[in-house]
This record gives structure tokens, sequence and C-alpha cells, in this order.
């Protein structure tokens, strides 16, 4: 795949390291080989996750073009707005957030600990603006990227998640081409490859990175969004736009997109007693932490997968933890018991 004819701005330490899941594997009864691809320990930019991969393929515009203020939105807990603060931080470019209310929590410090507070810390302007969840674009991130121009600003307009931008699913093209690699010195290829969705960049850059050796449909994507058929549609257009960029050849058809509705439940940001079962397990079999509101929930689904037999016995499936810890500060009414 023609991926090195876009510039790359490096946010990461370099390629995320894989690690074996041993005792979560034989908890399971040891037919399938559960490994991780830690993409939530890929940089030294405020604990890192996977926006930083993706950023890497937008910031050499944003330099470009000499923006002075990365603008972007998400939720309360955003660990997409969290990366941003401190890319722009690393970059000495100042930041501006709108953190909407996505979500219906209200631990007593939800507003105040994790992601956000990092995100102040970082220096980034933080607005608080009570709109409910949606992966489209969004009002309030317009008007603030108006506000700053007409304070004199130059705003750079990354949308939520990063995702639904030209050169948004860059990144995970990349992540598979690194996989790639990493599979050459293993001697094995992975069967399946785990990611959550929701603003649906990931999926959609491994997707065509994947599609590139026949496995864009081994990509199994767990939707944590509760909105399946907007996160599907914009899987979808990012992956053929993608595609288009870096030359994959072929079009990107309905199966390739592969998305899991099942473990969303009761909605976005809120996790269920079983997703909350599963961040214990990964956590006391691996000493590997999640969150309720993106990975706890992929962690969940690749459970119950292996649990039905999904996957066949000898498979070898590597879960993309994509990050999100930061924002258990903000669960802890969860976790008072253990
Ligand atoms: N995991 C974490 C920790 C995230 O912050 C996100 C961001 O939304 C995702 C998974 C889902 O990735 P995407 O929005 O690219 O679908």
């Amino acid at each position: 795949l023609k991926l090195d004819q876009y510039d790359r701005h490096k946010l990461t330490f370099g390629p995320s390291p894989l690690e074996k899941l041993d005792r979560l594997s034989a908890h399971l009864g040891g037919d399938v080989e559960l490994w991780a691809k830690r993409e939530d320990c890929n940089s030294g930019l405020a604990f890192g996750g996977n926006k930083l991969r993706k950023l890497e393929y937008l910031i050499p515009e944003a330099i470009k073009q000499n923006c002075d203020t990365l603008v972007t939105i998400g939720g309360v807990q955003s660990n997409h707005t969290r990366q941003v603060a401190a890319t722009a931080a690393k970059l000495g470019m100042k930041c501006r957030l709108v953190q909407e209310s996505w979500v219906n929590w209200n631990d007593a410090v939800y507003d105040r600990v994790g992601n956000i507070l990092m995100s102040r810390i970082l220096g980034a302007h933080v607005e608080l603006v009570d709109e409910g969840f949606g992966i489209e674009f969004k009002q309030s991130w317009e008007n603030a990227l108006e506000d700053v121009k007409a304070k004199g600003g130059k705003p750079y307009a990354i949308p939520a998640g990063a995702s639904d931008h030209q050169y948004g699913g860059l990144g995970f093209v990349g992540f598979a081409e690194e996989v790639r690699a990493q599979e050459a010195e293993l001697g094995f290829a992975f069967d399946y490859i785990i990611v959550c969705s929701v603003t649906g960049s990931t999926q959609a850059g491994m997707v065509v990175g994947f599609a590139a050796d026949g496995r864009a449909d081994r990509v199994i994507g767990i939707d944590a969004s509760a909105t399946p058929k907007e996160t599907r549609a914009q899987i979808k257009r990012i992956a053929e736009r993608t595609a288009d960029l870096v030359g994959l050849g072929r079009a990107i058809t309905d199966a390739d997109i592969v998305l899991n509705e099942d473990y969303a439940y009761p909605e976005y940001g809120l996790a269920s007693p079983e997703t909350v079962e599963a961040i214990r397990l990964s956590a006391r079999t691996e000493g590997m932490l999640t969150d309720p509101v993106y990975e706890g929930k992929s962690m969940q689904g690749m459970i119950d997968l292996v649990k039905k037999g999904f996957f066949p016995k000898g498979s070898k499936v590597l879960y993309a933890h994509l990050g999100g810890v930061p924002a258990i500060n903000g669960y802890s009414y969860l976790f008072r018991n253990g």
C-alpha cells in the first residue's frame, strides 16, 4: 500500500508492542491463543492511545497551513480530546476542546478527573457544552472554529475521534503494515483482529490495511457507540476514501465491514454488568486494564466470542487495545467494591 507518500509527524514511540495473553487464554479454555497489540502504551504523550497514530497523518497538514490552534470535540471523558491537547502542547500550539454531555453518568467527579483533568493541565481551553452523543459534525465544534477565527487565531479542524477527515484512516493502515512486519518476525499470522469502534476510522484503516492480504473481514469490530447504523456507515465511508488514498486497487464492500452490535448495551458510555466483569477478568488474569466505555466492551465481546466458539480451535486472535484507561477515574462508583 502506498502509505509512505503521506507525511507522518512522529507522536508515538514507534511500533507498539505485541503481548501474549497466556493466562486469559488458559482461563477461557486454551483453545484460542489471545494476543494484544498495546496501542494504550504507544506514546509518552499523556498516556497515549489510538488517536495519536491517526494524528500523525493530520499534523503535517496543520503545520503546513501554519495553524496555531487545534480544535476538536468529544464527550466529557473523551480520550481523543486529551490526546489532541497533549499533541498541541508538544507542538507549541494552542488547543480548543468542546466537551459535550455524551454520557448519562454522574460519578461525583466525572467532569474533574481522568481525561478532562489532564486536558486542563496540558493547557487546553476546555468548554463544556450540554449536547448529547453523536458522531456527526456538531454545531458546537463549528462554533468553536468560528470563535478561534474571530479572535484572530488560525484553527486546524479535527473532527470527533480524528475520524471523518481526509487522512483519518491512514494511521490504522499503518497499524496493519506494522502487524504484518511483527508477524513476519513471529513466524505466524493472526486469524482475527478485535477492535472497538465508535467514530470508525480505527476499524476503517485496519479494514483497508488488512484487505491488502485478504483479511478485511477478519477485522471484527465491536460496536461501543450503540448507534451501529451510523458507525457502520462511517467506517465504510472512511474505508472507501482511505482505500483510494493508498491505492488498494479494489472497492470496499459491505462484507468487508464486520461490526458486532451485541456488546454496546445499555448505551454509549455506560457499562453493563458483563462489561464490568470483563474489565475485572482481563485485569486479574493479565494485569491489563480496560475502561467501561470502549475497551471493556471489546474485551467483553472477545471473551464472549471465545466462549461461544466463534473462533475455530487453534485460532490466533489479536486484541487491539486502543487505550482509554484514564476514564476509569470517572467511573469509581462502578468499582467501589472491587
Ligand atoms: N477505544 C478508545 C479508548 C477510544 O478512545 C476510541 C475513540 O473513540 C475507540 C476505542 C474507538 O475508536 P474509533 O473512534 O476510531 O472508532
